[in-house]
């Protein structure tokens, strides 16, 4: 920090140069090094205060975001239930498709059947038609034969009555051809009746084609039924998809939120751990350029360290001593257990030894904001009425630090700096430790 490396420069200059430096200069950059430890301490409560802020919105920002979160889960079990139910409609689907596959098979083999049928039943016809022109063959074959015999009833009568060689042979021809008629009539009734099974055979398999038709088409019907649900289905999946696309797009939104917001208060906690770093390093300065004053014992006045070591916690004027005296609040007589410094509301408060601060804020109505500081030995120093305090409890101090503002906190007339020190609990008089 620039000012701080100014203020480094400026001490250094003061420490080697320190003599013939006058109470001022060390006064003037006492202060300078205290008005930056105030600004500082202005911005790291800025600071801290921006932190809560992002802190507390983070947090409405990742309840938004656990709640889109459960939201998002909830859409998404529900859309899994429609992507099952969509899936068992297409397996439905899927299923009677194969029936139908199976029926066209059936449907094919059939007619293959069918085919097979008709090829026997032209077979057949043929042969049904070679043996009937075969027997009109012969039948056409006798009556000409008998025509040309002259074959009559008188013939017929001859051959009953009248047997000779040539009507033997003649009968033995009617005979024999009857026979073959017999025989070949026969034969055309099996081929008929073969017929007729064959044709009772196809009409059966095309009963059963038709059958088959119609579960195909029954079949179609279902998956018709079934596309049109599972289309439903399809459709309001989509519809949920989109909603839920809203609100993963809203997750988002809030991530990115969530993540600028967290990256600030990052960047904030580092600005917060520099600025203390920076008012640790100015602390120390100005420490070291107490102890540096009190110990080269350049500084008179208000800031000289007595030989007891102690140091004197204003620069105000003394104006109320240690002993018995009328209270001025409650107006009787009493011990006054400390000195009394005047001073401008605000005016710093150092502490007059090092130690550890015990106490810092609020004490009681007597004594109002108090500092208390514990330098070992049993000895403590006590610092009322002020204003505000600048320490806090279990800090430790180094002499001359400022522990606090004076102000008229607590019963007390005006602003001023009640100061005791104690040794053991009991109150001492102060002025035996601040002068010689
Ligand atoms: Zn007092």
């Amino acid at each position: 920090m620039c000012k701080n490396k100014i203020i480094s420069l400026f001490l250094c200059l003061v420490l080697t140069l320190g003599f013939g430096l006058d109470s001022n200069v060390n006064a003037s950059v006492k202060s300078s090094l205290e008005k930056q430890i105030d600004l500082n301490n202005e911005k790291i409560n800025d600071v801290k205060n921006d932190i809560q802020e992002i802190e507390q919105e983070i947090d409405i920002v990742d309840d938004e975001l656990s709640k889109l979160k459960n939201e998002i889960d909830q859409r998404s079990s529900v859309i899994g239930e429609y992507v099952k139910n969509i899936e068992e409609h297409q397996k439905n689907i899927d299923d009677k498709n194969a029936l139908i596959e199976g029926v066209l098979k059936e449907v094919e083999h059939t007619q293959q059947k069918i085919e097979e049928l008709n090829r026997t039943l032209q077979e057949n016809e043929l042969e049904l038609q070679k043996l009937e022109d075969l027997l009109a063959e012969r039948i056409k074959g006798f009556y000409k034969y008998s025509q040309d015999n002259s074959m009559g009833l008188d013939i017929l009568f001859a051959m009953v009555f009248d047997l000779n060689k040539d009507l033997q042979e003649v009968a033995d021809t009617m005979y024999s051809v009857s026979k073959i008629t017999e025989s070949d009539k026969k034969l055309i009734e099996e081929v008929k009746q073969k017929r007729d099974e064959i044709t009772r055979d196809k009409e059966t398999l095309e009963k059963e084609i038709q059958n088959l038709d119609l579960y195909k088409k029954d079949l179609e019907k279902q998956i018709q039924e079934v596309e049109s649900l599972k289309q439903e289905l399809v459709t309001k999946k989509e519809e949920l998809d989109g909603e839920l696309q809203k609100v993963k797009d809203l997750e988002a939104e809030y991530q990115e939120k969530y993540n600028a917001l967290d990256e600030t208060a990052r960047q904030k906690r580092e600005e917060l751990i520099q600025i203390q770093q920076d008012n640790e390093q100015l602390q120390r300065q100005l420490s070291e350029y107490m102890n540096s004053i009190n110990n080269s014992g350049l500084v008179g006045g208000n800031n000289e360290v007595s030989p007891s070591g102690y140091l004197k916690p204003s620069t105000g004027s003394i104006t109320s001593n240690y002993g018995w005296r009328i209270h001025p609040v409650r107006g009787t007589k009493s011990l006054h257990t400390g000195v009394d410094f005047g001073g401008a509301y605000g005016d710093t408060i150092v502490a007059s030894r090092a130690g550890e601060v015990v106490h810092a804020g609020w004490y009681n109505n007597v004594y109002g904001n108090v500092v208390i500081i514990n330098h070992g030995g049993g000895y403590q120093t006590f610092y009322a009425h002020m204003s505000k305090v600048a320490v806090s409890k279990g800090q430790t101090v180094n002499q001359g630090q400022r522990i606090g503002f004076i102000g008229s906190t607590g019963m007390s007339t005006g602003a001023h700096l009640h100061f005791e020190v104690r040794k053991d609990g009991q109150s001492l008089n102060p002025l035996n430790f601040l002068t010689r």
